[in-house]
């Protein structure tokens, strides 16, 4: 049993099945996390937004029965002064396999780094997900932004963000470049003396799984590629060997053949009929393609730091910034998120957009197959923008606009739904 969350009665548990597919009740628990700073102000409309949007499309056939679980400051006022991520919330988030949370405050001081960070590994959340669309109406500073819908798949246990590296000067980043001289033979480390020492590992499974990922949501989506962003003509051995694992992956999993010759890969998505090509391009020349060409490209699959940039890149190009959903994904277990932070000058205010909070329940209920509950916030959030009845952050950019609270910008969602 839980100490303090409070499990809702007649309700059922989300299954995970062999082949990782999910068996989603009509009547789910789902674990939430409301969030710290601004988190008091959006996740009650993320809520109210998601049980409107369900309930319009399914009537009482189905609900979500949310159960509250603590992280972050509200998690120290619940289990006590130290405690910023209790055992029970991760058992629990293990439990009931879906969950969604808002913003977490990074604890200054003592032993944790950053509590998303440490949610992610303690889960082995490997994937960020990542969608990138344009709603009509929004402030974008390229001419056609509409051409930009993306779902990127960033990589998140792996490359230089695994945290190995040492300061310059200390005794263990000499160790490593008296090793690296001495035992690799290596003679190109320009400055020796005073030098910091990061390691980047990139394996084949780290690799394999996240590019499976995003193969079978361009198969469950019907997306018409998967493209692998990548530096390997410069780190062969690891952005390079991150493409090669992808197109040897796509083959072997799924049946692709080499395209004209290869290196791209096609193959036939078994649930559509159509086709799906595997591609690669490296992250620079991605980063200008998505400027000109941005219709080439669909679901993409990356490393962690050219993920990190590029998810960056793309919200930008389509005004999504204060907009952006996420998600953290593992092998069953996937919280979703703002991309955002706490934003405490804000907090409490009923002033903030809550939108990338509902996007991402919006992603959250695609996730479950709930697809015309998503479509139906899409729907809404779309109206309430084009109807240019927004929050301050967008009013302030849009020309003619009324500015509404965040929980008016919630029921106006509601009224376009
Ligand atoms: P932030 O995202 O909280 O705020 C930066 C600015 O962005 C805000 O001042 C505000 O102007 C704007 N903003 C953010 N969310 C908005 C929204 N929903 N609507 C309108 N405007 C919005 O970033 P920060 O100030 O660097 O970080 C504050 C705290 O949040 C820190 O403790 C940080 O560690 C944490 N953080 C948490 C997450 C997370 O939980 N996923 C992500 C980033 C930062």
């Amino acid at each position: 049993g839980y100490q303090k969350i409070k499990v809702p009665a007649d309700s059922d548990k989300i299954t995970v099945n062999a082949d990782l597919s999910l068996n989603v009740p009509n009547h789910p628990i789902i674990p939430y996390i409301e969030g710290d700073g601004i988190g008091v102000d959006i996740t009650p409309v993320m809520l109210k937004v998601t049980d409107a949007a369900i309930e319009k499309a399914y009537g009482n056939k189905r609900s979500i029965a949310w159960m509250e679980i603590f992280c972050g400051e509200k998690s120290t006022k619940v289990y006590g002064p130290d405690e910023w991520m209790p055992e029970e919330t991760l058992e629990a988030l293990r439990e009931y396999i879906i969950g969604i949370k808002g913003p977490l405050t990074t604890p200054v001081g003592g032993g944790i780094r950053s509590l998303n960070v440490a949610l992610r590994q303690e889960l082995d959340l490997y994937v960020c997900q990542r969608p990138v669309r344009w709603f009509k109406g929004v402030p974008s500073p390229v001419h056609c932004p509409e051409k930009t819908n993306m779902v990127i798949f960033r990589e998140n246990s792996e490359d230089i963000y695994a945290g190995i590296e040492w300061q310059a000067d200390s005794d263990d980043a000499k160790k490593v470049i008296r090793f690296l001289q001495e035992e690799m033979g290596v003679t190109k480390i320009r400055f020796p003396e005073g030098c910091g020492i990061g390691i980047k590992p990139v394996s084949k499974e780290g690799t394999q799984r996240l590019v499976r990922k995003a193969i079978q949501y361009a198969i469950d989506n019907d997306h018409p590629s998967v493209t692998l962003v990548h530096k390997g003509n410069i780190m062969k051995f690891t952005e390079g060997a991150f493409k090669d694992w992808g197109y040897e992956l796509a083959a072997e999993r799924f049946g692709a053949e080499p395209l004209d010759g290869g290196p791209w890969h096609v193959f036939t998505n078994p649930k559509t009929g159509n086709e799906i090509i595997v591609k690669d391009v490296i992250a620079d020349a991605f980063l200008q393609q998505i400027l000109m060409r941005p219709d080439e490209y669909s679901v993409i699959a990356t490393l962690n730091l050219n993920g990190d940039y590029i998810s960056d890149a793309l919200a930008a190009e389509v005004g999504g910034i204060g907009i952006a959903p996420g998600a953290n994904i593992g092998g069953s277990v996937a919280v979703f998120e703002a991309t955002h932070g706490t934003a405490p000058k804000y907090a409490g205010q009923d002033k903030v957009n809550p939108g990338s909070l509902i996007l991402s329940a919006e992603m959250m209920l695609r996730h479950m197959g709930w697809t015309e509950a998503a479509d139906l916030v899409i729907n809404g959030m779309q109206g309430a923008i084009e109807a240019k009845t927004v929050t301050y952050d967008f009013e302030r950019l849009m020309p003619d606009a009324t500015l509404l609270r965040c929980s008016e910008f919630g029921d106006a969602i509601l009224k376009h739904m």
